[in-house]
């Protein structure tokens, strides 16, 4: 799809809110939404004289990002101001950390097209994230300071990724990590994980590294790979014609499907950075590092692994349940309960993906119980109805959350077996269509299958296909 003599290289910075209950340096709420300025006091808020002090839970869950993705942990780590005036920030500077992050050189493992990779992590660092500005019409912009101090970590990966397809797979997997050691909720609707996009292409062969350019702010992975392929068209394009890349921050514009200039290196900011003063460094023993370390959960590499092999799903399926914990822990649950985890795999994979739009995947709200699944799953295992009818009860399950077997015995959806009821009805169907009664005769095989059909549509799909066919044969051949 690319020009064929060009590799495109990707780097990302993702930004990450964490689930604390309170902001980074205050004790106000971190809660989603709220009207505007509500969620403030006047350390979010910048006042003069007033003091920060770092919520502990900001440093607990930025060292288990860290370990779960295998930093290292600093002893020593620091806070630093970077200054910038923009109205979204009061205080006119952010609470950062430069050259001493609380985590650095970590790894994120991938899977694309069935092959492994590894992407390096740079560094994970702790700031707070800025206020919102909304650009009323007619009333000029409006400052929201809410989200003032929230905490988030940042997490900058080396230029690792090769295509729009890995750098996919490792926000993907960052995100379910994330989600697994419950440091954020990751929701991307709320903006709780955005990412930049730093992009450079270069020549097949060449070893240094293209100019790149840094798109911002995507909150969607899909507009992110949407962006990437066009950047790297545009980049290759530009090359291709004799020109320049320059380095320069972009932004994604979705309605026109294009990425625009925002401003080039030249007007970078210098964000003079210093230590905070008010803050004291972050200082933090082996044996903190050890606790932690011993808190947390199975990673999603491991279930992985334990998927394939305890349940037999394939490395794409076990990947896809990995998506959150919440859908991993509705298969974990359904197959456990089930005759066959692998046929609840199938459900999953099947109906409930197709149901669950793809944003919503990770979030998933499944509307009802795992065991549910499982009954249903049993049900089909045991005969008790058909396949076709498990997707009729599956699909009042989805719509009513009613048990599956309350709706197999409410609707009468049980599956027909017996030869003396169905007996009957054969009789009656042949009786109704001599047509291909005689085709069937005359050896034309297809008829027999429209016999097997009329059959199934007179028993609404409950007849044992098994038995109808037995018995049609049984009967023509009288
Ligand atoms: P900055 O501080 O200006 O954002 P960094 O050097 O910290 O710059 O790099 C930020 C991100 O850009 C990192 O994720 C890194 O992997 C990526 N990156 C650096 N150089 C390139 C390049 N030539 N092409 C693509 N990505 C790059
Ligand atoms: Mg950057
Ligand atoms: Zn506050």
């Amino acid at each position: 799809m690319f020009h064929p003599d060009y590799e495109i290289v990707i780097g990302l910075e993702v930004h990450c809110e964490l689930k604390t209950k309170s902001k980074i340096y205050c004790g106000c709420t971190t809660e989603f939404g709220g009207e505007p300025n509500t969620h403030c006091c006047p350390i979010c808020t910048g006042m003069p004289g007033t003091l920060p002090v770092i919520n502990e839970k900001v440093v607990e869950y930025a060292i288990r990002a860290g370990l779960a993705t295998d930093c290292q942990i600093a002893a020593f780590s620091k806070q630093d101001r970077k200054n910038y005036f923009y109205p979204d920030l009061p205080k006119a500077y952010q609470i950062s950390q430069y050259d001493l992050p609380i985590c650095y050189e970590g790894k994120v493992d991938i899977e694309v097209n069935g092959e492994n990779k590894t992407i390096r992590l740079t560094r994970i660092h702790i700031e707070e994230d800025a206020g919102k500005l909304l650009h009323e019409a007619g009333e000029g912009t409006l400052a929201d300071y809410n989200r003032c101090g929230v905490p988030l970590i940042e997490i900058v990966s080396e230029p690792d990724m090769r295509s729009q397809e890995e750098a996919r797979a490792f926000l993907e997997k960052l995100r379910s990590i994330l989600m697994f050691v419950d440091v954020s909720d990751c929701k991307m609707n709320e903006g709780s994980l955005r990412c930049d996009v730093n992009l450079s292409v270069r020549k097949k062969g060449q070893k240094e590294y293209g100019v790149r350019a840094e798109i911002k702010n995507m909150n969607s992975f899909s507009f992110a790979v949407k962006a990437m392929e066009y950047e790297a068209k545009r980049q290759i394009k530009v090359l291709e014609e004799g020109g320049k890349i320059i380095q320069e921050t972009r932004r994604w514009d979705q309605d026109k499907g294009v990425t625009v200039s925002m401003r080039s290196k030249e007007e970078a900011h210098d964000y003079r950075y210093f230590p905070d003063p008010d803050l004291m460094p972050i200082v933090t023993s082996k044996e903190r590092v050890d606790q932690i370390k011993a808190s947390l959960p199975e990673l999603p590499d491991s279930r992985k692994v334990r998927y394939m092999e305890q349940y037999g799903l394939s490395s794409y399926d076990a990947t896809m349940f990995l998506i959150s914990p919440r859908m991993a822990n509705f298969f974990e649950v359904a197959a456990e309960n089930s005759a066959n985890p692998k046929t609840v795999a199938n459900w999953i994979m099947g109906e409930i993906f197709r149901l669950l739009n793809e944003e919503e995947k990770e979030a998933a709200v499944i509307p009802f119980e795992p065991e549910m699944l499982s009954k249903l799953v049993n049900l089909i295992e045991k005969g008790a109805i058909s396949n076709s009818v498990g997707k009729k009860v599956f699909e009042e399950m989805w719509n009513t959350g009613t048990d599956p077997e309350k709706i197999v015995e409410e609707k009468g959806y049980k599956q027909v077996s017996d030869e003396g009821q169905l007996t009957q009805i054969a009789e009656q169907v042949l009786a109704n269509n001599p047509k291909i009664v005689e085709d069937y005769r005359s050896g034309k095989e297809k008829a027999f299958q429209s016999l097997v059909g009329q059959m199934m549509k007179a028993t609404k799909g409950q007849a044992n296909p098994k038995v109808v066919t037995d018995l049609l044969v049984k009967i023509l051949s009288e």
